[in-house]
């Protein structure tokens, strides 16, 4: 028998994702925790998107799609799009949800060697995908305050830098970063020749000002957005992506031969999901921010989130995150190490998308194992 180790491709060797499963092998045998882990929504996809997508699969619209995705859906994002930043040069096609748009941004434009920055803490898939193509990852940590100083964004640019990946309100902190940071970025990226790609994943939910892409300041950045958290349609493999023409068809060269298409059912749910209102979810969730952060506010620090439905508090003093994660798994509560997110180890993820109930009893464990 061969050694099956030998056949597995170098590229996959210097990332893993043994610390996520390891804290869900530790809580395999919890009945019923209080899971403040969770990535996605709390809340069932909206009823008309659920009908949506029924009725597609018995109208037999079950094979293949366009490689840029159907008409129905393509052609309102287009015209979304178009209303919100008004460029010329400016494509828009549907992928397979948002992580499909950062792969397919990531083989569309990084040669092996090619430098990509991004802010520590990170969203798990950059350095992952980054590793994939054979580009390096250049962190610039934004710790404590998860502030952009773009003299030291400046200072971390070198002749290899191809790629800048900002991600307002961010996957793990929540927090939303000013108009005036994200200018800041987009200008950078503008001034240096530098490609800006924009993960928009979260940009429905923020909680104290109104959302503005990076794209509004510079025309040649790549967005990248998706249904999977404003519509909690995970499951459905729903993205788009818009950006330089070129670019995207380039991107939708790869996508047609590696992802082929979005699933097309689901692109009609996609289509229905953009004429439902958010906004009740989105108040719900101002509120459980608002709760969560009062109720820390006397053991933890805590940067308020403005965004997205994570806090990412300090640990407390003296214990290491995988120890804080035990100790909360101890107590019937998951939470995720920060060190899974960043080079450091000094925070721990809060997702607050629960029952208030839920969230309640989270309060409460965290507070008494600080
Ligand atoms: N970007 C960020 C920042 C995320 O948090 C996620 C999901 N956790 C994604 C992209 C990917 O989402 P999806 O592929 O479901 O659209």
């Amino acid at each position: 028998m061969a050694e099956v180790d030998q056949w597995i491709a170098n590229r996959t060797r210097n990332f893993d994702s043994s610390g996520i499963r390891r804290m869900f092998d530790l809580a395999a045998n919890l009945e019923d925790p209080v899971n403040l882990s969770i990535g996605q929504p709390d809340f069932d996809v909206p009823q008309p998107v659920k009908d949506a997508y029924i009725q597609a699969i018995q109208d037999g619209k079950n094979g293949y799609a366009l490689t840029q995705g159907i008409p129905a859906l393509r052609e309102k994002l287009q015209a979304e799009v178009d209303a919100t930043l008004g460029h010329d040069d400016r494509e828009v096609f549907v992928c397979s949800g948002t992580s499909g748009g950062l792969m397919l941004s990531v083989l569309s434009l990084i040669n092996p060697g090619d430098e990509v920055i991004y802010f520590d803490p990170f969203f798990v898939m950059y350095p992952a995908i980054i590793e994939l193509t054979g580009g390096k990852s250049v962190k610039v940590s934004i710790y404590p305050d998860f502030k952009l100083d773009m003299n030291q964004l400046e200072d971390a640019i070198t002749d290899k830098t191809k790629m800048i990946i900002l991600n307002t309100p961010s996957n793990p902190t929540g927090v939303c970063f000013s108009q005036e940071e994200v200018k800041g970025v987009a200008e950078m990226a503008a001034k240096h020749g530098i490609c800006l790609v924009s993960d928009e994943i979260y940009s429905k939910f923020v909680y104290d000002e109104p959302y503005v892409s990076a794209a509004k300041h510079n025309p040649q950045a790549i967005v990248i957005d998706g249904f999977s958290k404003t519509y909690a349609m995970t499951g459905l493999r729903v993205g788009y992506v818009h950006g330089p023409r070129e670019i995207i068809q380039t991107m939708l060269k790869v996508q047609q031969f590696t992802f082929v298409c979005s699933p097309h059912p689901a692109q009609w749910a996609g289509a229905v999901a953009l004429d439902t209102d958010v906004t009740p979810y989105v108040d719900q969730y101002r509120v459980k921010r608002d709760r969560l952060c009062a109720g820390l506010a006397d053991k933890y620090e805590i940067v308020k989130p403005g965004g997205a439905f994570y806090a990412f508090p300090k640990l407390p003093e003296g214990i290491t995150g995988q120890a804080f994660v035990e100790k909360a798994i101890a107590h019937n509560l998951m939470v995720i190490p920060g060190s899974i997110f960043s080079n450091q180890d000094s925070h721990f993820r809060i997702s607050y998308a629960v029952s208030d109930d839920k969230l309640e009893q989270g309060i409460e464990i965290l507070n008494q194992i600080a």
